[in-house]
């Protein structure tokens, strides 16, 4: 998978590339990240790339011509790219539309900033708007880092063959809780059927935990 990301803050990404399961990935060349600095298509001498609202209000938007220009850039080399605009007022991010994703071979991250887009981008050169849920936060680049993340754990020989199986989501279920050493701390103690050595009395027990935590939480997986 090739992650071509648009913004205003590249350096931000050192964060994922330096750490974890993302930087691993990036070392087993699994995925790619490239990041784009919008102001290098600004064609004013200050590298402007916002400018006013027509009709008033506060804040800036962001103009089409940088990041038009910018995204007609990367598609002259991922011709098959999906462009995806991270927006408050896009589509959320689930993991049905991580796996989706997961399916592509490149993907365009245009992160947004001030008041956002100009509409006619997510009018003529977006594929997909994408919300990593319902708040607001001041820039598209930790929204465009949760969804690298997640659709980099669904790239096959990223993660162990296992460890995502159970995850949260993958059967319409919340995980199962987890324990390690020690057996008991603070008069709190592992449940015994962990301790058993019997897997089908454990998988059982697992399986029961994640249904009860489910519908506790999330009552609205649980029904799909
Ligand atoms: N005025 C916009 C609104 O109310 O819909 C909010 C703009 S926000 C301050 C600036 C940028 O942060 C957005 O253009 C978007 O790229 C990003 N952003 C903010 N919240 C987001 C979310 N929940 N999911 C994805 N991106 C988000």
């Amino acid at each position: 998978m090739k992650f071509d990301i648009i913004t205003l803050f590249p350096e931000m990404f050192i964060a994922i590339k330096e750490e974890g399961v993302v930087s691993r990935a990036l070392k087993k060349s699994k995925i790619s990240i490239r990041e784009w600095q919008l102001r290098d298509f600004s064609a004013n001498k200050y590298k402007n790339v916002d400018d006013k609202p027509y009709g008033g209000g506060a804040g800036m938007v962001m103009q089409v011509k940088p990041i038009r220009d910018c995204i007609r850039k990367i598609k002259d080399q991922e011709p098959e790219t999906k462009v995806i605009y991270l927006s408050p007022q896009g589509k959320p991010l689930n993991q049905q539309l991580v796996e989706k994703l997961a399916t592509f071979e490149s993907l365009t991250l245009l992160c947004g900033r001030y008041e956002g887009v100009d509409e006619r981008i997510i009018l003529n050169d977006i594929d997909y708007e994408v919300s990593i849920g319902d708040y607001v936060i001041s820039g598209g680049e930790l929204a465009a880092m949760v969804l690298i993340d997640s659709v980099s754990r669904r790239i096959p020989g990223v993660l162990g063959n296992k460890d995502s199986l159970n995850d949260s989501f993958s059967n319409n279920l919340l995980d199962h809780p987890h324990y390690t050493r020690p057996e008991s701390i603070g008069g709190d103690s592992v449940p015994e059927v962990l301790l058993s050595g019997n897997q089908a009395k454990i998988d059982a027990w697992r399986e029961e935990q994640a249904i009860k935590k489910t519908k506790q939480n999330r009552p609205d997986i649980l029904s799909n």
